[in-house]
């Protein structure tokens, strides 16, 4: 039983008139947001796993400490924000892994050799690469053909106040006219071979990255002068599909 000295020094039990006035009175300080995820130490840290897996350039990777990824996923998802996975973002589609995303960024940054003045994305899907890109190049817009993922991004990006990502909403087979042309065409959609608008949007040097064929590789290209096109297979990819059409 507790003592009279115990009871003076914890008087507040649950269920005491007392410990109510108390609560009442001292409100349990707010959760921190991001369920901890908005920690800039937690994304320095995916960073570094993503520097070691090599061939990564240093802008790519300072874009990817900027935006912090939680903030693109669902609340129950956030917890696995800074893994290297992809995790679904609802309508069957998938934010992606950050090594992917580094990746791209990398290829581009690497081929151009200088910042890029304008980058289209093919499929913003939760706006997070869009965010990255817009970190690395002057204008970036975005195209994406599920309009309930194209306004999802637009909540998502709202807070970021990214005033040079443009958000479209359209078939991305068909590129995006409107910002052409491009130094560098990024997709995150995979086709068999990439369409031909995508090529006549890129000026004369551009480049493009995407997955391409069946089984699925990420792909590298380059517009030459004159029209030729330059093409390298970089890797094994396993990217959501390109598809036609606005939903
Ligand atoms: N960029 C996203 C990845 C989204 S997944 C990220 O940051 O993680 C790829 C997206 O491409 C999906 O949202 C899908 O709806 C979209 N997509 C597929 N085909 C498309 C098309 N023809 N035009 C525009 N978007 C397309």
């Amino acid at each position: 039983m507790a003592t009279p000295e115990r009871r003076a020094r914890f008087p507040a039990r649950l269920g005491e008139p007392q410990a109510a006035v108390r609560r009442a009175a001292a409100p349990l300080p707010a959760p921190p947001s991001g369920a901890g995820m908005d920690s800039q130490a937690v994304r320095a840290a995916m960073v570094e796993r993503l520097r070691a897996l090599g061939g990564m350039h240093p802008q790519a990777l300072e874009a990817l400490l900027r935006v912090p990824r939680h903030l693109f996923l669902d609340p129950g998802l956030a917890a696995q924000a800074y893994l290297d996975n992809a995790l679904p973002i609802g309508h069957g589609q998938t934010i992606s892994k950050p090594s992917v995303v580094a990746r791209c960024a990398s290829l581009l940054l690497d081929m151009l050799g200088t910042k890029p003045a304008k980058v289209l994305e093919i499929g913003t899907g939760c706006g997070y690469q869009a965010a990255v890109l817009a970190c690395l190049a002057g204008e970036v817009y975005s195209i994406e053909r599920i309009r309930a993922l194209h306004e999802l991004a637009r909540r998502n990006l709202r807070a970021l106040r990214l005033p040079n990502l443009r958000l479209l909403l359209g078939d991305g087979t068909d590129g995006a006219a409107v910002g052409a042309p491009y130094d560098a065409v990024v997709s995150a959609a995979a086709g068999a071979c990439a369409p031909e608008a995508w090529l006549q949007q890129l000026r004369p040097g551009g480049v493009l990255v995407a997955p391409l064929g069946q089984p699925q590789r990420l792909t590298a290209m380059r517009k030459l002068p004159g029209g030729r096109v330059e093409s390298r297979s970089v890797e094994d990819a396993r990217f959501v599909p390109l598809k036609s059409g606005v939903l």
